[in-house]
């Protein structure tokens, strides 16, 4: 509660501090609160005086009674007036009105004691004497009901009225008249006491009522502000309690919300205006009347709004019901929307693969029971990545809707079509009578969506592939998808476009793979890879200049594992990354115990050179070994040229301007564009060893020593690889083009420590004598 205000609190000493400004209103209007017995009272004490002045013939008491007279109608006026006034007093108004009771009432007091002083000491009449006495005393006591709001004011009244009364009764000196002076004071002490105690009994009462009326407040406040609908039936099942959201959700008119009607009313109301079906009225009847706690949820009768309600129904202590209403429509909506999107493809609004999954286990369990056959097609879009790439996603997206649109539209009703992600489609091709059945369907799916598509003015041509699974009895729909997935991995393998079965070997190839799989994951963490090492050895000098580091598996039960199985598999696996940095760092680590003039040459595989951070790798590699950049040789092959042709030139120019060298590997057996050999800054061509194949007849040799020529021209150096024999390694270096060769002849892929063993000892002899050279025309291994 608010305090008082300090200036007007000091103005008016006798108001308590702490009062607030309504209850100091409600204490001063108390006084106002009977003009007609007040004026009745000073007619009554005019005529009192009239009669003790008839009676006693004193000139005196005339003026006394015209003064009564007026002054009692002025304070009956200016009570009148306060009453016709219409708003609540604030403090300031108050206070005036309490000035001016004041200044009646004084007056009043005034001319009341001078009357009774005069008839009691200027008179001896003893009717004079009894008439002022009890009119005086009479008129206190009524003022006591008065003024019991601001008992100091009465007080005073007292003081002005009695004192002078009982005075001239002890003046008057007659032992009973100075008796009953002392009487008239107890009994105006008595009086003072009664007055206080009933302005305390007010105030505590204003105190509550405004108390009461803060509670009452904040209650209707936060009721009409919640947004649920909330109604009170009390025991009686009348509505005690109706909010404004409740009498808005039901379309009820506002006076509604005042009335005291039933329950029964109510909902007939709702029913009425159509904000309720007349079942779901009599449900909410019959949980209000049951109070017990319950719960339920109805839908709009209006069918426009589409609202959904729910209704909660708690029993209050003492009998009746809570009933609360809450508009979950939207909630509704969004759970909806939520169900929608988590078992729909938002693109192509086909199934996803959630419910495909459950759809196809719900159909597989009845296709088992009556042991029909079905066919699961699995779909891949052929060169949809190069659409997106070319001609930007939202290309690829209507293209991906209109492959939905014919996929739909080819298929029987009873068939399920859902995408799977991607350009992934599956169907489900319920009941057919054979195979033959499900390869007419894949065929006619690979036919129409091969069909040229327009998009957005583009003209655009796919392909699709087609993996099929039949249905078997006890096939789960995992399994399916699983034997499906794999038809198609067949199908694209020998050569897209096409569709193909799923065969249980394929189950074994792709268990096998997966086993592979898991195994090199450990391989790498169990550290059971190792390096082999093959010398590369100049044709002029007979010295070993590089040797190339050749992955190595041993497996406990595989045996060795050629680099040509392990490569492909971990570049698809993802392990290439972390698989080429270890054989990064160990073959520079491994190159630092080697004597100087030895590099060290190491694969990349397309893949592993692609990624995004190569350079940092070399760099990284060669700062933890502490090999200089010189000493190391990337091999990459035409495969890693092909692609991303300005990001390749740029990396191969960032790894060259870091020092390291670059070698075309296995030049000769892909494209073998010449055009490499001079838009790429390359050190070295490795020309590959099937150039060696018929090499004594003309034509081959003239072609490699022909790309030699070219390549030495170009500045490059010219390793030649696969030397077995001394007939070749004679025929290779005859016309001095080819710089450096490689093969069995020379040395296999050795050992890191034998390969160590070979450098010590070839380059140690070499220290002591420069004629002795580790080869020519025999192996060194
Ligand atoms: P590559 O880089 O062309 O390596 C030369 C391959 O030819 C090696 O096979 C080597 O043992 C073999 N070879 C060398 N001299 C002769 C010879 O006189 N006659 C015959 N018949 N073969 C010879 P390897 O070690 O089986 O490696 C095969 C391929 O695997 C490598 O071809 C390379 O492309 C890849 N590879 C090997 N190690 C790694 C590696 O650490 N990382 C990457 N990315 N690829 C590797
Ligand atoms: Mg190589
Ligand atoms: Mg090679």
């Amino acid at each position: 509660m608010r305090a008082y205000p300090m200036q007007l609190a000091d103005h008016h000493r006798h108001t308590d501090h702490t009062m607030s400004p309504a209850i100091y209103a409600a204490l001063v209007g108390s006084l106002f609160q009977n003009p007609a017995p007040m004026f009745a009272g000073a007619v009554c004490a005019a005529i009192a005086a009239v009669m003790t002045a008839l009676k006693t013939g004193n000139h005196l008491l005339w003026p006394c009674a015209v003064l009564l007279v007026m002054i009692g109608a002025l304070r009956s006026f200016d009570m009148a007036k306060y009453k016709s006034r219409g708003s609540d007093l604030t403090v300031a108004e108050a206070a005036r009105w309490e000035t001016r009771y004041q200044i009646g009432a004084v007056l009043y007091a005034i001319v009341l004691g001078a009357w009774c002083a005069i008839a009691l000491l200027m008179t001896d009449d003893a009717v004079a004497h009894m008439i002022c006495i009890s009119v005086t005393t009479g008129y206190v006591a009524a003022g006591a009901g008065r003024a019991y709001g601001r008992p100091w004011i009465f007080h005073v009244q007292i003081l002005l009225t009695c004192g002078p009364m009982a005075g001239a009764m002890v003046l008057h000196g007659n032992p009973y008249y100075v008796g009953m002076a002392l009487l008239t004071v107890l009994y105006f002490l008595g009086l003072e006491r009664i007055t206080t105690r009933l302005q305390e009994i007010f105030v505590r009462a204003l105190i509550a009522r405004e108390r009461e009326a803060a509670i009452a407040g904040q209650f209707d406040t936060a009721l009409n502000n919640m947004p649920h609908g909330l109604c009170m039936f009390g025991a009686d099942g009348r509505l005690g309690v109706m909010n404004y959201r409740f009498g808005e959700m039901m379309h009820l008119a506002d006076s509604f919300v005042h009335r005291r009607v039933g329950a029964a009313d109510v909902i007939a109301a709702c029913v009425a205006v159509g904000t309720m079906s007349p079942e779901n009225g009599s449900t909410i009847i019959s949980e209000i009347e049951n109070s017990q706690a319950g719960a339920i949820v109805t839908a709009d009768l209006d069918r426009e709004r589409g609202r959904a309600l729910s209704w909660t129904f708690q029993p209050m202590v003492g009998g009746g019901t809570v009933v609360l209403v809450e508009d979950i429509t939207e909630r509704r909506k969004a759970e909806a929307k939520i169900s929608h999107l988590a078992r729909f493809d938002s693109l192509t609004e086909l199934p996803n693969r959630l419910s495909f999954r459950d759809e196809i286990e719900r159909l597989l369990a009845i296709a088992n029971s009556e042991s029909r056959l079905s066919a699961l097609l699995f779909i891949d879009l052929d060169q949809f990545k190069q659409i997106n790439d070319t001609l930007g996603h939202p290309c690829g997206d209507r293209l991906l809707c209109i492959v939905a649109d014919r996929l739909r539209g080819m298929l029987r009703p009873d068939d399920f079509v859902a995408r799977f992600g991607g350009d992934e489609f599956v169907v489900f091709q319920q009941n057919i009578q054979s195979a033959e059945e499900a390869a007419a369907l894949s065929r006619r799916v690979v036919e129409r969506l091969t069909e040229r598509y327009e998009i957005d003015r583009h003209l655009v041509e796919i392909g699709a592939s087609i993996g099929i699974a039949l249905t078997s009895p006890g096939v789960t729909a995992d399994n399916l998808l699983k034997q499906a997935d794999m038809a198609l991995y067949r199908a694209k393998a020998g050569g897209r476009g096409t569709f193909c079965f799923f065969r249980n070997e394929m189950a074994e190839i792709v268990e096998a793979r997966r086993v592979l799989e898991l195994d090199l994951r450990k391989a790498l963490a169990k550290e059971e890879f190792e390096l082999f090492y093959q010398p590369l050895v100049n044709l002029k000098s007979g010295r070993i200049t590089t040797c190339e580091a050749l992955l190595r598996w041993n497996h406990p039960t595989r045996g060795m594992v050629s680099p040509i199985d392990i490569i492909p598999v971990a570049e698809e696996i993802g392990l290439i990354v972390d698989l080429g940095r270890w054989i990064l760092r160990k073959a520079c680590m491994e190159c630092m115990t080697w004597p100087d003039a030895v590099s060290v040459a190491v694969n990349f595989s397309s893949q592993q050179f692609h990624q995004r951070d190569v350079l940092s790798e070399v760099r990284y590699a060669l700062e933890v070994s502490g090999l200089p950049a010189h000493r190391l040789e990337i091999e990459i092959t035409e495969s890693s040229l092909l692609r991303n042709t300005q990001w390749t030139h740029d990396a191969l120019t960032q790894l060259r301007s870091a020092g390291v060298r670059i070698s075309l590997d296995d030049f000769g057996t892909g494209y073998s564009s010449l055009s490499y050999l001079h838009n790429f800054p390359l050190q070295k061509v490795k020309i590959d060893r099937s150039f060696l194949e018929g090499i004594d007849a003309d034509r081959p040799l003239t072609l490699l020593r022909g790309v030699a020529r070219l390549s030495a021209d170009l500045g490059m150096s010219v390793v030649v690889e696969g030397i077995e024999t001394n007939e070749q390694l004679e025929l290779i270096s005859a016309d001095g083009t080819v710089t450096e060769a490689q093969g069995y002849l020379f040395s296999r892929p050795v050992s890191a420590a034998r390969i160590r063993q070979l450098l010590d000892a070839s380059h140690g002899r070499h220290l002591r004598d420069d004629n002795v050279k580790v080869l020519p025309s025999r192996s060194i291994a």
